[in-house]
């Protein structure tokens, strides 16, 4: 008697009685092969993206006032592309560091201010 579970796609996936489990069906397995690369849509707001990792890089962003910076869109672009998921382990080790090294760079020489209101109207009044 097969035994089934079921892909996220919601195909049934056959389960040896040995060996690993399989989490994917084939047609994602070789969806993800040949896709390996994850795509936002064109212009991605990343203003309104949303994730676990992208709350926490938000966060992050705005404990430094960096929210709107370039590489503050770049973070968030990579987290929600991490978000995203759907690539493989290596992408999303390549995602990872991609991450950590923008927000190495985001936060080098941020100025953490406890309120980011004064330190906007401090750099507008050029202080
Ligand atoms: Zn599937």
């Amino acid at each position: 008697m097969a035994r089934f579970t079921l892909c996220e796609c919601g195909n049934k996936i056959p389960q040896a009685t040995k060996g690993p489990m399989r989490l994917k069906c084939d047609a994602c397995r070789r969806h993800v092969r040949k896709n390996a690369i994850v795509s936002l849509p064109t212009n991605y707001d990343v203003s309104k993206a949303e994730g676990k990792i992208v709350d926490q890089v938000r966060a992050s962003l705005v404990a430094v006032n960096k929210v709107d910076t370039p590489e503050g869109a770049l973070a968030l672009y990579v987290a929600a592309m991490l978000d995203k998921g759907g690539h493989t382990a290596q992408g999303a080790a390549a995602l990872a560091r991609e991450l950590r090294q923008t927000m190495i760079v985001v936060t080098a020489g941020a100025v953490s201010s406890d309120d980011p209101v004064d330190e906007l109207r401090r750099r507008r009044n050029g202080a």
